[in-house]
């Protein structure tokens, strides 16, 4: 078969994953390296470097890089990036750590993660990386937050991957060369990504189908990493999906797979992260909707359209495809959006999330113009089960 897809970023997939003697090899050198512990957006960032998805990065990143995509949204060679991804440690341990030697990351439970080569330490300025990426300062944004809580030196370097964290969903969790692979037994060419945090109504759905029309193929692609405290869990979500695509959606026509990174809620510039990551799984168009990875007010309606306007198209590769506020009108009778809907709000139904949370907790379906009774049940039963 000929495929045809879109290439990754940097023209091919860089996987740091240790193959089966590496990783005997490096489990037998860490025995003798001094050790960090990464917590869980860095083991993330871990799976994500071990399996293509950050191609075409080879590990945490050196100043160089770091610089050119907190001031310029570039990487050192040129491309396109706007998420630093670094690993942190204290002043106190980076005194103990020489350029040039190696180091063990392990997580929580202490096992072996990934071995990485420090080619650099630096220091960074968290307020001026905070007002770039995140367009704030303010410590109750949860990306700034985690941020400001991270040590003060950077350190940059190659990484090996040799364990990948909790494969949670692991019949969904296609590496970007699965996923291509799909994608070209299926024949398909140009292939739309769709990124959510969230369950799937009748708007999304709506985009989605939208999308699918023009294009060979839709990636569901929930992302499963972390995300805040008050957002729906992972495998609630993950059962919504199921029943909707299990309902309403042609089955030869979307794959449903996960992306395990983390949230950062960077908004303008997490809707560029999450497009090229979708370009390595092998999306060639990517859906931007309103306010794209935005959480509070940080962010306009439309700045995560507005920043690709910031990108040569061709170095971007991926296509994204803009959607406005979209909805049920029930003087067009049909889901429309502002855009092709000339009727006033009173004909529109819409919901706030509150609206929604409440409904769903006194165990109300929400109008079916509104959400998919199936979802909406599934919603409904978890919001019934003891938090644990
Ligand atoms: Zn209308």
């Amino acid at each position: 078969m000929i495929n045809q897809l879109i290439a990754p970023h940097g023209g091919e997939l860089v996987l740091n994953m240790a193959g089966e003697n590496e990783r005997a090899e490096l489990q037998e050198l860490a025995r003798s390296l001094p050790q960090i512990l990464v917590g869980s957006r860095q083991l993330a960032d871990l799976e994500m470097l071990a399996i293509g998805a950050y191609s075409p990065l080879g590990g945490f990143m050196k100043r160089a890089d770091y610089l050119g995509v907190v001031n310029d949204m570039h990487l050192a060679n040129g491309l396109p990036w706007t998420v630093p991804i670094t690993l942190s440690t204290t002043s106190e341990q980076a005194a103990t750590l020489k350029e040039g030697s190696q180091v063990a990351l392990l997580n929580e439970h202490g096992t072996l993660q990934a071995v990485m080569t420090i080619e650099e330490k630096y220091g960074y300025d968290k307020q001026h990386e905070a007002s770039k990426v995140y367009r704030t300062t303010e410590e109750a944004h949860p990306g700034v937050n985690a941020m400001y809580q991270q040590g003060d030196i950077l350190l940059g370097g190659p990484v090996r991957v040799v364990a990948l964290q909790n494969q949670a969903f692991a019949q969904y969790r296609y590496a970007p060369g699965q996923s291509r692979q799909l994608f070209v037994e299926r024949g398909w060419k140009r292939v739309v990504g769709f990124q959510t945090r969230n369950p799937v109504h009748r708007a999304h759905e709506y985009i989605q189908k939208c999308a699918l029309e023009t294009v060979d193929g839709l990636y569901l692609h929930p992302l499963v990493g972390d995300t805040k405290g008050d957002d729906i869990p992972a495998h609630v979500r993950m059962r919504c999906y199921e029943v909707l695509l299990e309902n309403y959606y042609p089955t030869d026509r979307v794959i449903l797979g996960v992306l395990p990174a983390a949230m950062r809620y960077a908004g303008p510039r997490e809707a560029i992260f999450h497009a090229l990551m979708r370009k390595n799984y092998g999306c060639s168009h990517f859906i931007v909707g309103r306010d794209h990875a935005g959480v509070g007010n940080y962010y306009g309606t439309y700045d995560a359209h507005h920043i690709f306007a910031e990108f040569d198209p061709a170095r971007l590769g991926i296509t994204p495809m803009f959607f406005d506020h979209t909805f049920f009108c029930r003087a067009c009778d049909s889901m429309a959006s502002s855009k092709t809907c000339p009727h006033g709000d009173d004909h529109h139904v819409t919901l706030s999330g509150t609206k929604v949370r409440q409904m769903l907790q006194a165990g109300e379906i929400p109008p079916r113009e509104f959400s998919r009774p199936e979802v909406a049940k599934v919603l409904i039963e978890a919001m019934r089960q003891p938090v644990a």
